[in-house]
């Protein structure tokens, strides 16, 4: 049996002040794998203070300096890359090349931060002005279950490459991830305080960060419902706010698509990260003329959709994280029938042999209309909804008619069709004929999708408050 009980501050792991226990379950097969001791508010106002204290010195170095504990960084968390990859598919349930990819994005990012510090300027004009780029101070980090170690360290490499130091609050389903993910970053030897990582419930070690008066910024990816709760108390105390919220992405086949690739790219966009992704393209708009040729390359491509034990290599679907996830997306499925959706692939229940974990059968559902909650509402699982469209306005319409704003996919014959047709959705990014992603391309969203972006200059700009010297 597993049993977590450090947090880390300062520089070294140490024995929370809290002594309430969180059980790490498995979602494979839902036996108890462990425990983890959860940290409190005290424990909250230790990692500040730390950070705090580490601020006066880390926000003073130079960019050398800062490319020098990002490739510490870099390096440490490369060495154990396949462990990092493994935890995760143990404990969170991703499969395999879902898990890989994230590890490889957590490096990435790393990297990325290293190039995007060897351009950025932090000096600028403005007028008569010199405009210095200051670090905005300590930065509270809050991340969700879903590529946890990937977001940590593209949050952490921002930071720092910013001058700014952190707290960090991990999801409690990823304590596992976490306590390897901090054995690394241990070891890339970066000065004390300049990361904290606190483990525990939202509404305790996260409210706390998010009251915190020596906190600055927060930098959160999660839900949007929680991330409203983050920005209403984070007024009090006037810190900046990133936040990477939900989304309800569009996927639109355009009347010239090639339908024999963008279905099965239209599959795996649904179904990437088990369907647990805030960019998964759950909504797919199809021309009315073409819809019973996508209906049958839907059944003819499902074979990609394979859902299994997540460790092995051709599995795309893993189970959901929790029980709760599951009860949830199953909940959706329930609710489309109801709706009237026409059920084509999937449905209800475990898919056969594999009744322990918590797994979901892939499911497709056409005749959807775009005012259903199951085309409305986030769902995070694999549910794909076809909505069927008459004209490329109504395409643009409907794609656009949403709370959300994260991402979007389009697909044509032509790319100039589909960079016409992107330019008029609103989303922080429109991927073309694929499934795209640049470390150094702003990611974020429009409207509840979120405030901000990260990634690249953007990102780094995010964690810096220009000061305007007027001689
Ligand atoms: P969540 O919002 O429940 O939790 C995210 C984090 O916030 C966790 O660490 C949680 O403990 C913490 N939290 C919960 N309540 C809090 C509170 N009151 N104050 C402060 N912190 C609190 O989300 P989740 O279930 O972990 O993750 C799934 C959600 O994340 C989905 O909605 C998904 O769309 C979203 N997500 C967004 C992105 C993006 O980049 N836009 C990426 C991945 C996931």
């Amino acid at each position: 049996m597993i049993s977590i009980n450090s947090i880390y501050i300062n520089g070294a792991f140490t024995a929370p002040h809290g002594t309430a226990t969180f059980d790490l379950i498995s979602p494979i097969d839902n036996t108890l794998q462990g425990t983890l001791t959860l940290g409190d508010e005290e424990d909250v106002n230790r990692a500040v203070a730390a950070a705090k204290a580490a601020f006066q010195t880390f926000s003073k170095t130079t960019v050398e300096q800062r490319i020098g504990y990002l490739q510490k960084m870099y390096d440490a968390v490369s060495r154990r890359a396949d462990e990092l990859t493994n935890i995760m598919v143990q404990e969170y349930g991703g499969s395999i090349r879902f898990c890989r990819n994230s590890t490889q994005n957590a490096l990435n990012s790393i990297r990325t931060n290293i190039e995007v510090l060897q351009q950025f300027s932090f000096t600028r004009h403005a007028g008569k002005a010199i405009v210095h780029l200051e670090p905005v101070g300590v930065a509270g980090i809050i991340t969700p279950w879903n590529a946890s170690n990937s977001f940590i360290c593209a949050k952490l490499s921002t930071a720092i490459a910013a001058g700014c130091t952190a707290v960090i609050k991990p999801s409690e389903l990823s304590g596992r991830q976490t306590q390897l993910l901090l054995e690394c970053l241990h070891e890339a030897g970066l000065p004390n305080g300049v990361f904290n990582v606190v483990n525990g419930l939202g509404n305790v070690v996260g409210a706390a960060i998010t009251a915190h008066k020596d906190i600055a910024k927060i930098s959160f990816t999660g839900s949007t419902i929680t991330g409203k709760t983050i920005a209403r108390g984070a007024v009090d105390t006037m810190k900046r706010i990133t936040l990477e919220l939900g989304g309800k992405s569009p996927n639109i086949l355009l009347e010239d698509a090639d339908l024999e690739t963008a279905i099965p790219m239209a599959i795996q966009a649904a179904y990437m990260n088990s369907g647990q992704a805030c960019i998964a393209g759950t909504r797919l708009l199809v021309p009315a003329s073409r819809i019973e040729e996508v209906k049958q390359l839907l059944k003819e491509n499902m074979d990609i959709a394979r859902v299994g034990n997540p460790a092995e290599e051709d599995t795309l679907i893993g189970p959901m994280v929790s029980q709760k996830q599951y009860e949830r997306v199953q909940q959706y499925i329930q609710l489309g029938i109801e709706e009237g959706a026409e059920l084509w692939i999937g449905g209800p229940g475990k898919p056969e042999h594999l009744e322990a974990g918590n797994f979901v059968k892939p499911t497709v559902f056409v005749n959807v209309t775009n005012d259903m909650r199951i085309a409305r509402e986030e769902i995070f699982g694999p549910v794909l909804s076809v909505i069927s469209y008459s004209d490329e306005d109504e395409a643009i319409a409907i794609a656009n008619d949403t709370d959300y704003g994260l991402q979007a996919y389009v697909s044509s014959a032509s790319d100039e069709h589909a960079n016409r047709v992107a330019t008029q959705i609103r989303a922080g990014r429109v991927l073309i004929n694929g499934l795209k992603h640049d470390p150094m391309a702003p990611f974020g969203g429009f409207k509840q999708s979120g405030i901000g972006r990260e990634y690249g200059a953007y990102g780094l700009e995010a964690y810096l408050e220009p000061k305007a010297i007027l001689n």
